[in-house]
This record gives C-alpha cells, structure tokens and sequence, in this order.
C-alpha cells in the first residue's frame, strides 16, 4: 500500500498500534505534543541519539526493513550499554520518500520493536516526514541509572587494563562482503553479515560491569577499535598500547580472511559497528572483574602520556593511528585562504 493512501497520522497510528505496550512510568505515550514520563528521584536520566541515513550508513540494497530498524534501535540502546545503564524509553523518527510503502515501514518497526521489547523499552514518540532525497531515521532512547553509577569515557588511569567483550571486525568485514557481492551461503560469511545488519547491544554486560564497579572507562565500538580507545584516552588524559595477538578474533571471520581484501586485523581495528563494550579496569578491581560471567578478553594496557600503541607477536611496537569512520573526513575545505 502506498503511504499517501493513508496520509501522515494513518502511518502515526499504524505505528503507534504496532508498538502498543504499557508501563505504570508512563503517564502519557504517542499521540500527545509530548510524552510524560516518571523518574525515581534516585536515579539519573541518560539521554542519547543517533541518525541513520540512506547513503552515509545504510543502503537498501544491502538490508531489508526489518534489519534497518533493528540497527536503528541496537545502536542507540549500545550507547546506553556503554554508560552501564539500562533503556526505558525510545523516540524514532523518519523521513520516508515516496515509493517506500506501508509494508516496508510497517517492517522497520518490527524489526525496531522486537529489540526494543526485548529490552523492556518503550516507544513513546517521533516525527514521520516526507524526504525528497533518502530515508532518514533518527532515534533517541532515554535510559536510566542510579546516581553515581554511569561510567564515562574520562576514569581511565595509568597501570588500568584495557578490555573488550566479545570479538571484533566481523560487522566491518561483513560490509565488505555485502559491498562485494560475494555472499555466497557459508555459516561463516552470513554470521559476519548478520553482525552487520542485526548488532546486539551489550546492555546487560554493560550493566554487570557498571554494577560491580570493574570499569574506570567504558565506550562502545561504533568508530573502530583504534578510533574508540582514542576516544577514551584524550577524554582521560593517558595512552594505550594493544596486542595485536590478544584482539580477540571470532572463527567467522578467521575462516573467510579469504573472502576479504584485508588481513582480519586490520577489521577488528577499523572496521567499526562492531557495538562490544570497550572498557579499562584498574588492578584493585581484576578479581571482580573476573568473577563476572561476561566473554571479555584483555587486549592491552593504559600508559602514561599520550599516543596509541600497536605490540606485533613479534614484541615490535609501532604507532597506532586512530583509523575508524570519520564523517567529515577529506571533505572539509580546511586550507586557509
Ligand atoms: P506534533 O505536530 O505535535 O509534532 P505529530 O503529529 O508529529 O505531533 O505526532 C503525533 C504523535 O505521534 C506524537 O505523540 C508523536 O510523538 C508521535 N509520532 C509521530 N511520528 C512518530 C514515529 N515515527 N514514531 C513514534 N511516534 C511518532
Ligand atoms: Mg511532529
């Protein structure tokens, strides 16, 4: 069906009825000027926000609907994994060019909503517009934790280790492969898609860290795994060195190096949208660290000063230059006149 057939408010209201859900904390949802929402006064408020825009992040030939909102929603909720907090409420909104259909919107929203239902968080409002150029999504998610709890960029220390869950560059490698064609049916190559399309969010290994008081620091790796930890080190005033043999690798990616351009590294590192947690942990809290049933694997160390470092198997240390996504990248006219 065409959305003009059913104008702005009949597309609000198919939203609104395909994410219907209840919570006593909110006192009014979609379809007001603004949703009301009630906070316990004992915790703080997280608030974070993320676009997701035809050609810059995502190309309907290489996603479906569904995917495409359940990305939409992953990676707001990861930012909130990464404060070590947990997401109550969601504000989505598109920008939908002509010649998308109901059917198609209606499938963003299952995809959106069944990660959000899993994580008990509430669609509470958005905007819908026509585009002239793309489809354009923004979502913003408001996530809470108790006072005193959020981890931030800015605690790591010298002598904290450098930690992260899961493995890296499968989503980077993933791209690659979609971008190439060569899809192909094995296990191996499809996981490496499906971590691209379908990130999981590490909200509850976010939480487990946070609550046990192990993180100094904490991002996710949306950029790449040299861009974030950057990231944390300017933010904390300090640098770090990796251990390429540490970065923890998975076999999807390993058994189709021969798929890719690149050495496998070179994604973990760069790749980006992997969405695992990034965290630094001092000494004093290793034990407790270790007792968390979490897959995390030690990568490497914060130092004194600044500068990231890259440690080969061989022991030769080299310069690690910072290498994920940048948006502006080459094309800011930045010569002085
Ligand atoms: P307003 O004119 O006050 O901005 P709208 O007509 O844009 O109101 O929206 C009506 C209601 O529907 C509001 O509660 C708004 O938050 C909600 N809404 C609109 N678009 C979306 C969307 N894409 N997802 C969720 N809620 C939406
Ligand atoms: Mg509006």
């Amino acid at each position: 069906m065409k959305i003009s057939c059913l104008g702005e408010f009949g597309l609000i209201d198919k939203i609104r009825k395909s994410s219907a859900c209840s919570s006593p904390a909110v006192v009014v949802g979609i379809g007001d000027d603004a949703a009301v929402i009630k906070m316990a006064a004992s915790s703080v408020l997280l608030a974070t926000t993320d676009m997701l825009i035809e050609h810059v992040h995502f190309d309907l030939s290489l996603t479906d609907f569904p995917s495409l909102g359940w990305k939409s929603a992953a990676v707001n909720l990861s930012d909130i994994a990464a404060m070590g907090g947990i997401p109550r409420f969601c504000l989505s909104s598109l920008a939908i060019p002509s010649g998308i259909s109901v059917e198609a919107v209606k499938g963003f929203y299952r995809g959106f909503s069944s990660l959000l239902r899993a994580h008990n968080t509430m669609l509470v409002g958005g905007d819908t517009s026509s585009s002239k150029s793309g489809f354009v999504v923004s979502v913003s998610v408001l996530g809470e934790t108790k006072r005193g709890m959020a981890v931030y960029r800015s605690g790591a220390k010298y002598g904290d280790s450098v930690f992260v869950t899961g493995t890296l560059g499968d989503s980077g490698a993933g791209l690659e492969i979609l971008k190439s064609g060569h899809r192909g049916q094995r296990a191996g190559v499809r996981n490496l898609i499906k971590k691209h399309n379908r990130p999981v969010p590490r909200i509850e290994w976010g939480r487990q860290i946070a609550l046990a008081k192990c993180a100094s620091a904490m991002i996710d790796i949306s950029d790449g795994l040299s861009s974030d930890l950057s990231h944390i080190c300017d933010a904390s005033g300090v640098g770090a060195v990796l251990f390429s043999d540490k970065i923890p690798l998975s076999t999807s990616l390993l058994k189709s190096a021969t798929c890719l351009e690149k050495k496998p590294l070179h994604y973990a590192l760069s790749g980006g949208e992997d969405y695992e947690l990034l965290f630094t942990v001092p000494p004093s809290r290793m034990n407790k660290l270790k007792s968390l049933r979490i897959p995390i694997t030690e990568i490497g160390r914060i130092t004194k000063g600044n500068g990231l470092f890259l440690v080969n198997a061989e022991g030769r240390k080299a310069l690690l230059k910072p290498t994920g996504y940048n948006h502006f990248k080459g094309s800011l006219d930045c010569k002085k006149r």
